[in-house]
Protein backbone atom coordinates (compact mmCIF):
# COMPACT_ATOMS: atom_id res chain seq x y z
CA UNK A 1 0.00 0.00 0.00
CA UNK A 2 3.19 2.19 0.66
CA UNK A 3 4.28 1.50 -2.64
CA UNK A 4 1.09 2.52 -3.99
CA UNK A 5 0.59 5.62 -2.69
CA UNK A 6 4.16 6.52 -3.33
CA UNK A 7 3.25 6.93 -6.87
CA UNK A 8 0.77 9.94 -5.90
CA UNK A 9 3.78 11.81 -4.89
CA UNK A 10 3.70 15.38 -4.93
CA UNK A 11 -0.04 15.03 -5.97
CA UNK A 12 -1.65 14.01 -2.28
CA UNK A 13 -3.90 16.76 -2.11
CA UNK A 14 -5.31 16.21 -5.58
CA UNK A 15 -5.78 12.74 -4.05
CA UNK A 16 -7.65 14.32 -1.06
CA UNK A 17 -9.51 16.66 -2.94
CA UNK A 18 -11.07 14.82 -6.08
CA UNK A 19 -12.91 12.47 -3.65
CA UNK A 20 -14.44 15.44 -1.49
CA UNK A 21 -15.52 17.65 -4.10
CA UNK A 22 -17.20 14.42 -5.50
CA UNK A 23 -18.43 13.76 -2.28
CA UNK A 24 -19.84 17.31 -2.45
CA UNK A 25 -21.56 17.02 -5.83
CA UNK A 26 -23.51 13.78 -4.55
CA UNK A 27 -24.42 15.52 -1.50
CA UNK A 28 -26.46 18.30 -3.68
CA UNK A 29 -27.51 15.50 -5.97
CA UNK A 30 -29.37 14.05 -2.60
CA UNK A 31 -30.99 16.87 -1.91
CA UNK A 32 -32.62 17.84 -5.29
CA UNK A 33 -35.55 14.70 -4.19
CA UNK A 34 -36.35 16.66 -1.24
CA UNK A 35 -36.74 20.32 -2.75
CA UNK A 36 -39.15 18.39 -5.26
CA UNK A 37 -41.31 16.89 -2.88
CA UNK A 38 -41.63 20.21 -1.30
CA UNK A 39 -42.07 22.30 -4.22
CA UNK A 40 -45.08 19.51 -4.98
CA UNK A 41 -46.45 19.29 -0.82
CA UNK A 42 -46.25 22.97 -0.03
CA UNK A 43 -45.90 24.72 -3.50
CA UNK A 44 -48.38 23.24 -5.90
CA UNK A 45 -50.84 21.51 -3.34
CA UNK A 46 -51.37 25.58 -1.94
CA UNK A 47 -50.79 27.33 -5.32
CA UNK A 48 -48.09 28.93 -3.93
CA UNK A 49 -46.14 29.99 -7.38
CA UNK A 50 -43.41 31.78 -5.64
CA UNK A 51 -42.37 29.64 -3.47
CA UNK A 52 -42.29 27.01 -6.45
CA UNK A 53 -39.81 29.64 -8.55
CA UNK A 54 -37.68 29.86 -5.32
CA UNK A 55 -37.25 26.39 -4.89
CA UNK A 56 -36.75 26.08 -8.69
CA UNK A 57 -34.09 28.53 -8.85
CA UNK A 58 -32.41 26.82 -5.32
CA UNK A 59 -32.37 23.66 -7.44
CA UNK A 60 -30.36 25.51 -10.28
CA UNK A 61 -28.14 26.73 -8.24
CA UNK A 62 -27.16 23.56 -6.68
CA UNK A 63 -27.60 22.17 -10.44
CA UNK A 64 -24.41 25.14 -11.29
CA UNK A 65 -22.84 24.31 -8.03
CA UNK A 66 -22.62 20.37 -8.20
CA UNK A 67 -21.20 20.97 -12.12
CA UNK A 68 -18.43 23.12 -11.08
CA UNK A 69 -17.99 20.35 -8.13
CA UNK A 70 -17.90 18.04 -10.34
CA UNK A 71 -15.07 19.53 -13.10
CA UNK A 72 -13.13 20.26 -10.16
CA UNK A 73 -12.84 16.65 -8.98
CA UNK A 74 -12.36 15.96 -12.77
CA UNK A 75 -9.63 18.17 -12.42
CA UNK A 76 -8.37 17.07 -9.57
CA UNK A 77 -8.50 13.27 -9.98
CA UNK A 78 -7.07 13.60 -13.74
CA UNK A 79 -3.90 15.28 -12.35
CA UNK A 80 -4.04 12.49 -9.47
CA UNK A 81 -4.19 9.79 -12.35
CA UNK A 82 -1.58 10.97 -14.61
CA UNK A 83 1.10 11.49 -11.65
CA UNK A 84 0.64 8.12 -10.84
CA UNK A 85 0.88 7.18 -14.26
CA UNK A 86 3.96 8.61 -15.10
CA UNK A 87 5.88 7.48 -11.75
CA UNK A 88 4.96 4.26 -12.56
CA UNK A 89 5.77 3.77 -15.92
CA UNK A 90 9.31 5.43 -15.32
CA UNK A 91 10.27 3.43 -12.33
CA UNK A 92 9.22 0.35 -14.84
CA UNK A 93 11.34 1.72 -17.66
CA UNK A 94 14.27 2.41 -15.17
CA UNK A 95 13.69 -1.35 -13.60
CA UNK A 96 13.56 -3.05 -16.80
CA UNK A 97 16.92 -1.43 -17.81
CA UNK A 98 18.67 -2.94 -14.21
CA UNK A 99 17.80 -6.04 -15.60
CA UNK A 100 19.83 -8.85 -17.38
CA UNK A 101 19.25 -9.90 -20.67
CA UNK A 102 18.58 -13.39 -19.42
CA UNK A 103 15.41 -12.17 -17.48
CA UNK A 104 14.06 -9.91 -20.18
CA UNK A 105 14.21 -13.25 -22.36
CA UNK A 106 12.69 -14.89 -19.50
CA UNK A 107 9.85 -12.19 -19.33
CA UNK A 108 9.61 -11.45 -23.26
CA UNK A 109 10.25 -7.99 -25.15
CA UNK A 110 6.64 -8.28 -26.20
CA UNK A 111 4.98 -8.71 -22.88
CA UNK A 112 7.30 -5.51 -21.36
CA UNK A 113 6.12 -3.11 -24.42
CA UNK A 114 2.26 -4.20 -23.45
CA UNK A 115 2.87 -3.90 -19.91
CA UNK A 116 4.83 -0.64 -20.16
CA UNK A 117 1.84 1.02 -22.52
CA UNK A 118 -1.49 -1.02 -22.27
CA UNK A 119 -1.54 -1.84 -18.62
CA UNK A 120 -0.66 1.31 -17.41
CA UNK A 121 -3.02 3.00 -19.17
CA UNK A 122 -5.66 0.91 -18.12
CA UNK A 123 -4.06 1.56 -14.01
CA UNK A 124 -4.72 4.97 -15.27
CA UNK A 125 -8.16 5.08 -16.29
CA UNK A 126 -8.83 3.13 -12.98
CA UNK A 127 -7.30 5.34 -10.93
CA UNK A 128 -8.79 8.26 -12.40
CA UNK A 129 -12.21 6.26 -11.64
CA UNK A 130 -11.64 5.11 -8.25
CA UNK A 131 -10.69 8.90 -7.18
CA UNK A 132 -13.95 10.37 -8.32
CA UNK A 133 -16.64 7.37 -7.91
CA UNK A 134 -14.79 5.21 -4.88
CA UNK A 135 -16.57 7.24 -1.98
CA UNK A 136 -19.48 9.15 -4.69
CA UNK A 137 -21.14 5.76 -5.62
CA UNK A 138 -21.55 4.11 -1.74
CA UNK A 139 -21.81 7.60 -0.55
CA UNK A 140 -25.06 7.89 -3.24
CA UNK A 141 -26.48 4.35 -2.03
CA UNK A 142 -26.45 4.57 1.76
CA UNK A 143 -27.40 8.26 1.08
CA UNK A 144 -30.58 7.45 -0.67
CA UNK A 145 -30.83 4.73 1.74
CA UNK A 146 -30.81 7.30 4.77
CA UNK A 147 -33.12 9.62 2.74
CA UNK A 148 -35.86 7.10 2.53
CA UNK A 149 -35.51 6.01 5.54
CA UNK A 150 -36.03 9.70 6.64
CA UNK A 151 -38.87 10.00 4.97
CA UNK A 152 -40.62 6.56 5.81
CA UNK A 153 -39.20 3.37 7.44
CA UNK A 154 -41.14 0.52 5.89
CA UNK A 155 -40.36 1.94 2.21
CA UNK A 156 -36.59 1.87 3.99
CA UNK A 157 -37.06 -2.29 3.32
CA UNK A 158 -38.03 -2.14 -0.29
CA UNK A 159 -34.77 0.15 -1.07
CA UNK A 160 -32.91 -2.31 0.92
CA UNK A 161 -34.64 -5.43 -0.59
CA UNK A 162 -34.00 -3.84 -4.10
CA UNK A 163 -30.16 -2.69 -3.29
CA UNK A 164 -29.59 -6.51 -2.20
CA UNK A 165 -30.88 -8.19 -5.79
CA UNK A 166 -28.97 -5.54 -7.26
CA UNK A 167 -25.94 -6.29 -5.67
CA UNK A 168 -26.59 -9.77 -5.91
CA UNK A 169 -26.65 -9.62 -9.81
CA UNK A 170 -23.63 -7.64 -10.26
CA UNK A 171 -21.97 -10.42 -7.97
CA UNK A 172 -22.87 -12.91 -10.52
CA UNK A 173 -22.43 -10.89 -13.31
CA UNK A 174 -18.90 -9.67 -12.13
CA UNK A 175 -17.65 -13.34 -10.87
CA UNK A 176 -17.64 -14.39 -14.76
CA UNK A 177 -16.69 -11.04 -16.20
CA UNK A 178 -13.81 -10.21 -14.63
CA UNK A 179 -11.63 -13.35 -15.30
CA UNK A 180 -12.46 -12.77 -18.92
CA UNK A 181 -10.96 -9.26 -18.87
CA UNK A 182 -8.18 -11.08 -17.28
CA UNK A 183 -7.84 -13.04 -20.70
CA UNK A 184 -8.89 -10.74 -22.57
CA UNK A 185 -5.31 -8.59 -21.30
CA UNK A 186 -2.93 -12.07 -22.10
CA UNK A 187 -4.62 -12.16 -25.74
CA UNK A 188 -3.69 -8.63 -26.42
CA UNK A 189 -0.08 -9.62 -25.27
CA UNK A 190 -0.18 -12.56 -28.23
CA UNK A 191 -1.18 -9.90 -30.68
CA UNK A 192 1.18 -7.43 -29.49
CA UNK A 193 3.69 -10.20 -30.25
CA UNK A 194 2.55 -10.92 -33.61
CA UNK A 195 2.43 -7.02 -34.84
CA UNK A 196 5.83 -6.47 -33.43
CA UNK A 197 7.34 -9.35 -34.84
CA UNK A 198 5.76 -8.23 -38.18
CA UNK A 199 6.38 -4.92 -38.86
CA UNK A 200 10.04 -5.52 -37.44
CA UNK A 201 10.76 -8.71 -39.89
CA UNK A 202 8.68 -6.97 -42.48
CA UNK A 203 11.06 -7.44 -45.09
CA UNK A 204 11.50 -11.08 -44.14
CA UNK A 205 8.05 -11.89 -44.50
CA UNK A 206 7.19 -10.19 -47.79
CA UNK A 207 10.51 -12.06 -49.18
CA UNK A 208 9.88 -15.42 -48.30
CA UNK A 209 5.75 -14.81 -49.11
CA UNK A 210 4.67 -15.40 -45.39
CA UNK A 211 2.42 -12.21 -45.91
CA UNK A 212 -0.51 -14.02 -46.19
CA UNK A 213 0.41 -16.90 -43.27
CA UNK A 214 1.38 -14.19 -41.34
CA UNK A 215 -1.95 -12.41 -42.14
CA UNK A 216 -3.92 -15.53 -40.92
CA UNK A 217 -2.08 -15.74 -37.81
CA UNK A 218 -2.99 -12.15 -36.97
CA UNK A 219 -6.19 -13.01 -38.29
CA UNK A 220 -6.81 -15.87 -35.50
CA UNK A 221 -5.13 -14.03 -32.85
CA UNK A 222 -7.37 -10.61 -33.16
CA UNK A 223 -10.15 -13.27 -33.55
CA UNK A 224 -9.53 -15.04 -30.63
CA UNK A 225 -9.31 -11.62 -28.72
CA UNK A 226 -12.60 -10.48 -30.59
CA UNK A 227 -14.37 -13.77 -28.85
CA UNK A 228 -13.31 -13.41 -25.66
CA UNK A 229 -14.01 -9.59 -25.83
CA UNK A 230 -17.47 -10.62 -27.37
CA UNK A 231 -18.26 -13.10 -24.45
CA UNK A 232 -17.25 -10.49 -21.70
CA UNK A 233 -19.41 -7.64 -23.14
CA UNK A 234 -22.56 -10.03 -24.17
CA UNK A 235 -22.26 -11.26 -20.10
CA UNK A 236 -21.64 -6.91 -19.10
CA UNK A 237 -24.51 -6.42 -21.36
CA UNK A 238 -27.15 -8.12 -19.40
CA UNK A 239 -25.89 -6.08 -16.33
CA UNK A 240 -28.44 -3.13 -17.15
CA UNK A 241 -31.58 -5.09 -18.25
CA UNK A 242 -31.22 -7.06 -15.38
CA UNK A 243 -30.91 -3.83 -13.04
CA UNK A 244 -33.71 -2.56 -14.87
CA UNK A 245 -36.16 -4.89 -14.05
CA UNK A 246 -35.37 -4.87 -10.60
CA UNK A 247 -35.57 -1.05 -10.06
CA UNK A 248 -38.52 -1.46 -11.95
CA UNK A 249 -39.48 -3.84 -9.77
CA UNK A 250 -38.63 -1.62 -6.57
CA UNK A 251 -40.54 1.10 -8.21
CA UNK A 252 -43.71 -0.71 -8.45
CA UNK A 253 -43.00 -1.41 -4.49
CA UNK A 254 -42.75 2.16 -3.86
CA UNK A 255 -45.53 3.14 -6.04
CA UNK A 256 -47.47 0.13 -4.16
CA UNK A 257 -46.32 0.52 -0.53
CA UNK A 258 -46.51 4.39 -1.30
CA UNK A 259 -50.20 4.84 -2.59
CA UNK A 260 -51.25 2.89 0.77
CA UNK A 261 -49.44 5.82 2.58
CA UNK A 262 -50.61 8.25 1.05
CA UNK A 263 -53.91 6.53 1.14
CA UNK A 264 -54.13 6.69 4.92
CA UNK A 265 -52.41 9.85 5.65
CA UNK A 266 -49.10 8.66 6.70
CA UNK A 267 -47.11 10.13 3.31
CA UNK A 268 -47.87 13.38 1.42
CA UNK A 269 -47.98 12.30 -2.41
CA UNK A 270 -44.77 14.62 -2.52
CA UNK A 271 -42.89 12.23 -1.04
CA UNK A 272 -43.54 9.62 -3.18
CA UNK A 273 -42.20 11.50 -5.67
CA UNK A 274 -38.95 12.15 -3.72
CA UNK A 275 -38.71 8.39 -2.96
CA UNK A 276 -39.27 7.39 -6.93
CA UNK A 277 -36.15 10.03 -7.18
CA UNK A 278 -34.30 7.99 -4.98
CA UNK A 279 -34.96 5.07 -6.78
CA UNK A 280 -33.64 5.68 -9.66
CA UNK A 281 -30.45 7.84 -8.26
CA UNK A 282 -29.67 4.38 -6.01
CA UNK A 283 -29.92 2.60 -9.67
CA UNK A 284 -27.39 4.97 -11.54
CA UNK A 285 -25.49 4.62 -8.35
CA UNK A 286 -25.30 0.98 -8.03
CA UNK A 287 -24.48 1.10 -12.00
CA UNK A 288 -21.30 2.86 -11.79
CA UNK A 289 -20.24 1.47 -8.89
CA UNK A 290 -20.48 -1.93 -10.69
CA UNK A 291 -18.63 -0.63 -13.93
CA UNK A 292 -16.15 1.33 -11.11
CA UNK A 293 -15.73 -2.13 -10.06
CA UNK A 294 -14.98 -3.54 -13.33
CA UNK A 295 -12.68 -0.94 -13.94
CA UNK A 296 -11.22 -1.29 -10.51
CA UNK A 297 -10.11 -5.17 -11.14
CA UNK A 298 -8.94 -4.69 -14.45
CA UNK A 299 -6.72 -2.04 -13.53
CA UNK A 300 -5.72 -4.48 -10.19
CA UNK A 301 -5.03 -7.34 -12.70
CA UNK A 302 -3.07 -4.35 -14.74
CA UNK A 303 -1.14 -3.39 -11.43
CA UNK A 304 -0.09 -6.69 -10.72
CA UNK A 305 1.28 -7.69 -14.27
CA UNK A 306 3.09 -4.29 -13.68
CA UNK A 307 4.00 -5.45 -10.01
CA UNK A 308 5.79 -8.32 -11.47
CA UNK A 309 8.19 -7.24 -13.75
CA UNK A 310 9.52 -4.63 -10.94
CA UNK A 311 9.29 -7.50 -8.32
CA UNK A 312 12.15 -9.08 -10.70
CA UNK A 313 14.90 -9.06 -8.06
CA UNK A 314 17.87 -8.81 -10.48
CA UNK A 315 20.37 -10.93 -10.55
CA UNK A 316 22.99 -8.66 -12.21
CA UNK A 317 23.81 -6.58 -9.04
CA UNK A 318 26.09 -3.48 -9.39
CA UNK A 319 29.64 -4.37 -8.40
CA UNK A 320 31.33 -2.15 -5.23
CA UNK A 321 33.64 -0.55 -7.86
CA UNK A 322 36.33 -0.71 -4.99
CA UNK A 323 38.66 -1.88 -7.80
CA UNK A 324 42.21 -1.90 -7.00
CA UNK A 325 45.08 -1.78 -9.65
CA UNK A 326 46.60 -5.31 -10.07
CA UNK A 327 49.06 -4.50 -12.66
CA UNK A 328 47.38 -6.78 -14.89
CA UNK A 329 45.91 -6.49 -18.14
CA UNK A 330 43.71 -8.24 -20.60
CA UNK A 331 40.77 -10.73 -20.51
CA UNK A 332 41.06 -13.79 -19.03
CA UNK A 333 38.42 -16.79 -18.56
CA UNK A 334 38.70 -19.21 -15.75
CA UNK A 335 36.95 -22.59 -16.74
CA UNK A 336 34.01 -20.22 -18.00
CA UNK A 337 30.42 -22.15 -18.43
CA UNK A 338 27.34 -20.74 -19.44
CA UNK A 339 23.52 -21.64 -19.82
CA UNK A 340 20.81 -19.59 -20.89
CA UNK A 341 18.95 -21.12 -18.62
CA UNK A 342 15.67 -23.30 -18.89
CA UNK A 343 16.05 -26.73 -20.35
CA UNK A 344 19.21 -25.64 -22.51
CA UNK A 345 22.11 -27.08 -21.94
CA UNK A 346 25.90 -25.21 -21.38
CA UNK A 347 26.22 -23.32 -24.53
CA UNK A 348 29.67 -22.50 -23.19
CA UNK A 349 31.20 -25.54 -21.64
CA UNK A 350 34.37 -24.76 -19.29
CA UNK A 351 36.26 -22.49 -21.24
CA UNK A 352 39.82 -21.22 -19.72
CA UNK A 353 41.69 -18.48 -22.04
CA UNK A 354 43.26 -15.11 -22.11
CA UNK A 355 43.66 -12.60 -24.29
CA UNK A 356 46.91 -10.03 -23.52
CA UNK A 357 46.47 -6.59 -23.98
CA UNK A 358 47.26 -4.60 -26.75
CA UNK A 359 46.76 -8.27 -29.26
CA UNK A 360 44.08 -8.55 -32.31
CA UNK A 361 42.58 -11.30 -30.99
CA UNK A 362 40.24 -13.49 -33.21
CA UNK A 363 37.42 -15.87 -32.61
CA UNK A 364 36.02 -18.23 -34.72
CA UNK A 365 33.17 -20.85 -34.76
CA UNK A 366 30.28 -21.99 -37.15
CA UNK A 367 27.00 -20.48 -36.41
CA UNK A 368 25.59 -21.43 -32.81
CA UNK A 369 29.38 -22.36 -31.68
CA UNK A 370 28.76 -19.75 -28.98
CA UNK A 371 31.39 -16.49 -29.92
CA UNK A 372 28.32 -13.90 -29.76
CA UNK A 373 27.60 -15.37 -26.26
CA UNK A 374 31.06 -15.29 -25.04
CA UNK A 375 32.16 -11.95 -25.65
CA UNK A 376 28.77 -11.03 -23.95
CA UNK A 377 30.69 -12.23 -20.90
CA UNK A 378 32.99 -9.60 -21.32
CA UNK A 379 30.58 -6.43 -20.60
CA UNK A 380 28.39 -8.87 -18.00
CA UNK A 381 24.98 -8.76 -20.72
CA UNK A 382 24.97 -12.12 -18.65
CA UNK A 383 26.65 -13.44 -16.02
CA UNK A 384 28.67 -16.96 -16.42
CA UNK A 385 27.18 -19.39 -14.62
CA UNK A 386 30.12 -21.19 -13.56
CA UNK A 387 33.83 -19.85 -13.42
CA UNK A 388 35.09 -16.28 -13.77
CA UNK A 389 35.56 -13.61 -16.36
CA UNK A 390 38.75 -11.66 -15.15
CA UNK A 391 39.00 -8.08 -16.72
CA UNK A 392 42.14 -6.32 -15.94
CA UNK A 393 43.24 -9.10 -13.42
CA UNK A 394 39.94 -7.87 -11.46
CA UNK A 395 36.40 -10.34 -11.88
CA UNK A 396 33.99 -8.23 -13.75
CA UNK A 397 31.57 -8.48 -10.92
CA UNK A 398 33.73 -5.97 -9.17
CA UNK A 399 33.28 -3.37 -11.19
CA UNK A 400 30.61 -0.66 -11.61
CA UNK A 401 28.58 -1.70 -14.37
CA UNK A 402 28.86 1.93 -16.41
CA UNK A 403 32.53 1.77 -15.32
CA UNK A 404 33.36 -1.70 -16.98
CA UNK A 405 31.43 -1.05 -19.93
CA UNK A 406 32.92 2.06 -20.66
CA UNK A 407 36.07 -0.23 -21.08
CA UNK A 408 34.67 -1.60 -24.50
CA UNK A 409 33.50 -0.36 -27.70
CA UNK A 410 31.17 -3.07 -29.42
CA UNK A 411 30.36 -3.52 -32.92
CA UNK A 412 27.44 -5.79 -32.43
CA UNK A 413 26.48 -8.32 -35.12
CA UNK A 414 23.33 -6.70 -36.46
CA UNK A 415 23.86 -3.12 -37.25
CA UNK A 416 21.36 -0.89 -35.21
CA UNK A 417 21.28 2.54 -35.46
CA UNK A 418 18.69 4.89 -33.68
CA UNK A 419 16.39 7.29 -35.27
CA UNK A 420 18.51 10.59 -34.95
CA UNK A 421 21.40 12.07 -36.96
CA UNK A 422 24.42 10.55 -38.02
CA UNK A 423 25.83 12.72 -35.39
CA UNK A 424 24.23 11.41 -32.78
CA UNK A 425 24.45 8.05 -33.33
CA UNK A 426 28.19 8.52 -32.95
CA UNK A 427 28.04 10.60 -29.91
CA UNK A 428 26.86 7.51 -28.36
CA UNK A 429 30.04 5.84 -26.56
CA UNK A 430 30.77 9.69 -25.66
CA UNK A 431 29.02 13.21 -25.24
CA UNK A 432 30.14 16.10 -27.59
CA UNK A 433 33.35 14.61 -28.74
CA UNK A 434 35.96 17.10 -30.77
CA UNK A 435 35.22 17.17 -34.79
CA UNK A 436 39.08 15.70 -35.07
CA UNK A 437 37.65 12.53 -33.04
CA UNK A 438 34.48 12.03 -35.66
CA UNK A 439 36.51 12.81 -38.53
CA UNK A 440 39.09 9.74 -37.30
CA UNK A 441 36.32 7.15 -36.65
CA UNK A 442 34.85 8.13 -39.62
CA UNK A 443 37.99 7.69 -41.67
CA UNK A 444 38.99 4.70 -39.91
CA UNK A 445 35.58 3.25 -40.65
CA UNK A 446 35.80 3.90 -44.04
CA UNK A 447 32.28 5.90 -43.70
CA UNK A 448 33.50 9.66 -44.46
CA UNK A 449 33.37 9.31 -48.43
CA UNK A 450 29.38 8.26 -48.12
CA UNK A 451 28.77 10.43 -44.70
CA UNK A 452 30.18 13.64 -46.48
CA UNK A 453 27.83 13.13 -49.81
CA UNK A 454 24.99 12.70 -47.77
CA UNK A 455 22.60 16.32 -47.70
CA UNK A 456 23.93 17.74 -44.98
CA UNK A 457 26.17 15.59 -44.16
CA UNK A 458 26.99 14.90 -40.13
CA UNK A 459 23.67 16.35 -39.57
CA UNK A 460 21.60 13.97 -41.92
CA UNK A 461 18.98 12.30 -40.32
CA UNK A 462 18.82 8.75 -40.03
CA UNK A 463 15.15 7.04 -39.43
CA UNK A 464 14.01 4.69 -37.30
CA UNK A 465 16.58 1.44 -37.43
CA UNK A 466 18.21 3.28 -40.08
CA UNK A 467 16.67 2.05 -42.71
CA UNK A 468 17.76 4.78 -44.95
CA UNK A 469 21.08 3.26 -45.12
CA UNK A 470 22.33 0.54 -46.89
CA UNK A 471 23.17 -2.60 -44.57
CA UNK A 472 27.03 -1.81 -45.54
CA UNK A 473 26.65 1.75 -44.53
CA UNK A 474 25.32 0.80 -41.64
CA UNK A 475 27.44 -1.67 -40.50
CA UNK A 476 30.52 1.17 -41.25
CA UNK A 477 28.70 3.66 -38.84
CA UNK A 478 28.72 1.05 -35.65
CA UNK A 479 32.25 1.17 -36.20
CA UNK A 480 32.65 4.62 -36.49
CA UNK A 481 30.54 4.88 -33.37
CA UNK A 482 32.50 2.18 -31.14
CA UNK A 483 36.05 4.20 -32.25
CA UNK A 484 34.71 7.56 -30.56
CA UNK A 485 35.70 7.88 -27.05
CA UNK A 486 38.71 6.12 -25.52
CA UNK A 487 37.98 2.40 -25.02
CA UNK A 488 40.55 -0.32 -24.15
CA UNK A 489 38.79 -3.22 -25.78
CA UNK A 490 37.60 -2.68 -29.30
CA UNK A 491 34.76 -5.41 -30.18
CA UNK A 492 33.99 -6.60 -34.05
CA UNK A 493 31.41 -9.14 -33.96
CA UNK A 494 31.17 -10.64 -37.28
CA UNK A 495 30.47 -6.67 -38.36
CA UNK A 496 32.44 -6.63 -41.69
CA UNK A 497 29.87 -9.30 -42.96
CA UNK A 498 27.79 -6.42 -44.74
CA UNK A 499 31.29 -5.54 -46.33
CA UNK A 500 32.79 -5.87 -50.12
CA UNK A 501 35.68 -7.56 -50.19
CA UNK A 502 37.81 -4.49 -50.61
CA UNK A 503 36.13 -2.35 -48.50
CA UNK A 504 36.42 -5.28 -45.99
CA UNK A 505 40.42 -5.04 -46.34
CA UNK A 506 40.61 -1.44 -46.38
CA UNK A 507 38.57 -1.40 -42.98
CA UNK A 508 41.04 -4.35 -41.37
CA UNK A 509 44.27 -2.57 -42.59
CA UNK A 510 42.81 0.76 -41.01
CA UNK A 511 42.22 -0.93 -37.60
CA UNK A 512 45.94 -2.28 -37.58
CA UNK A 513 46.99 1.29 -38.36
CA UNK A 514 44.91 2.95 -35.55
CA UNK A 515 44.70 0.59 -33.26
CA UNK A 516 47.25 2.64 -30.72
CA UNK A 517 47.42 0.15 -27.28
CA UNK A 518 44.08 -0.82 -28.29
CA UNK A 519 42.78 -4.33 -27.53
CA UNK A 520 40.89 -6.05 -30.70
CA UNK A 521 38.66 -8.77 -30.81
CA UNK A 522 37.14 -10.02 -33.95
CA UNK A 523 34.53 -12.51 -33.99
CA UNK A 524 33.73 -14.21 -37.43
CA UNK A 525 32.87 -17.51 -38.80
CA UNK A 526 34.59 -16.47 -41.76
CA UNK A 527 38.90 -16.75 -41.84
CA UNK A 528 39.13 -13.45 -44.02
CA UNK A 529 37.33 -11.74 -41.46
CA UNK A 530 39.90 -12.13 -38.96
CA UNK A 531 43.04 -13.01 -40.64
CA UNK A 532 45.08 -10.08 -38.90
CA UNK A 533 44.74 -11.55 -35.60
CA UNK A 534 47.63 -12.15 -33.84
CA UNK A 535 45.94 -15.65 -32.29
CA UNK A 536 42.61 -17.26 -32.95
CA UNK A 537 40.48 -18.93 -30.74
CA UNK A 538 38.56 -21.64 -32.47
CA UNK A 539 35.35 -22.85 -31.02
CA UNK A 540 32.90 -25.79 -31.31
CA UNK A 541 29.75 -26.45 -29.71
CA UNK A 542 30.72 -23.82 -27.20
CA UNK A 543 34.61 -26.12 -26.10
CA UNK A 544 37.67 -24.66 -27.02
CA UNK A 545 38.94 -27.09 -29.98
CA UNK A 546 42.33 -24.57 -30.80
CA UNK A 547 43.89 -21.53 -29.81
CA UNK A 548 46.94 -20.10 -31.51
CA UNK A 549 48.48 -18.66 -34.61
CA UNK A 550 46.71 -19.52 -37.90
CA UNK A 551 49.40 -20.75 -39.24
CA UNK A 552 49.75 -23.07 -36.09
CA UNK A 553 45.90 -23.94 -35.96
CA UNK A 554 46.12 -24.78 -39.61
CA UNK A 555 48.87 -27.30 -39.26
CA UNK A 556 47.60 -28.83 -35.68
CA UNK A 557 43.81 -28.02 -35.66
CA UNK A 558 41.61 -30.15 -37.46
CA UNK A 559 38.63 -28.09 -37.47
CA UNK A 560 40.29 -24.64 -38.23
CA UNK A 561 42.17 -26.35 -41.00
CA UNK A 562 38.51 -27.77 -42.44
CA UNK A 563 36.92 -24.09 -42.18
CA UNK A 564 39.78 -22.33 -44.41
CA UNK A 565 39.73 -25.10 -46.57
CA UNK A 566 35.87 -24.82 -46.70
CA UNK A 567 36.19 -21.31 -47.49
CA UNK A 568 38.84 -21.65 -50.27
CA UNK A 569 41.27 -19.95 -47.88
CA UNK A 570 44.06 -22.53 -48.35
CA UNK A 571 43.72 -25.77 -50.50
CA UNK A 572 42.82 -29.52 -49.38
CA UNK A 573 46.19 -30.77 -50.13
CA UNK A 574 48.00 -27.57 -49.11
CA UNK A 575 47.14 -28.35 -45.30
CA UNK A 576 48.17 -31.74 -45.29
CA UNK A 577 51.67 -31.20 -46.33
P1 LIG B 1 27.25 -17.75 -32.53
O1 LIG B 1 27.49 -16.32 -32.21
O2 LIG B 1 28.48 -18.58 -32.54
O3 LIG B 1 26.48 -17.95 -33.80
P2 LIG B 1 25.53 -17.71 -30.23
O4 LIG B 1 26.41 -17.37 -29.09
O5 LIG B 1 24.68 -16.64 -30.81
O6 LIG B 1 26.38 -18.41 -31.37
O7 LIG B 1 24.59 -18.89 -29.78
C1 LIG B 1 25.06 -20.06 -29.14
C2 LIG B 1 23.86 -20.91 -28.73
O8 LIG B 1 23.11 -20.22 -27.75
C3 LIG B 1 22.91 -21.24 -29.86
O9 LIG B 1 22.55 -22.59 -29.72
C4 LIG B 1 21.73 -20.36 -29.61
O10 LIG B 1 20.56 -21.02 -29.99
C5 LIG B 1 21.76 -20.15 -28.11
N1 LIG B 1 21.27 -18.81 -27.75
C6 LIG B 1 21.76 -17.63 -28.18
N2 LIG B 1 21.09 -16.60 -27.63
C7 LIG B 1 20.15 -17.15 -26.81
C8 LIG B 1 19.14 -16.60 -25.94
N3 LIG B 1 18.99 -15.29 -25.79
N4 LIG B 1 18.36 -17.47 -25.26
C9 LIG B 1 18.53 -18.80 -25.39
N5 LIG B 1 19.47 -19.39 -26.19
C10 LIG B 1 20.26 -18.56 -26.89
Amino acid sequence: MKVFLGYFKGHYHEVVLAPLFKMLEATFELIVPFIVAGIVDNGIKNGDSIYVWKQCALMITLGIIGCLCAIVAQYFSAKAAMAFGTSIRSKLFKHIFTLSFKEIDEVGTDTLITRMIQDINQIQTGVNLTLRLFLRSPFLVVGSLVMTYLIDKRMALVFLLTIVAILLTLYLIMKFTVPTYKRVQKSLDVIGRITKENFTGARVIRAFNKTSSELSDFDIANRTNIKIQKLAAAVSALLNPLTLVLVNIGIIGVLYVGALGVNKGILKQGDVIALLNYMTQLLAALLVLANLIVAMTKAMACYIRVNDVLNIKTEMVDGSGDIKNTGKSGIEFQNVSFSYGGEGEDVLKNLSFNIESGEIFGIIGGTGSGKTTLISLFERFYDPTEGKVLIDGIDAKEYKIDELRKKFALVPQSAVLFKGSILENLEMRQDNPTEKEIMKALEISNSKEFVMKKPRKLNYEVTQGGANLSGGQKQRLTIARALVGKAEYLILDDSTRALDFKTEKELKHNILENKEDKTVIMVSQRVNAINIANRILVLKDGEIVGLGKHEDLVENCSEYREICISQGYIKGDEAND
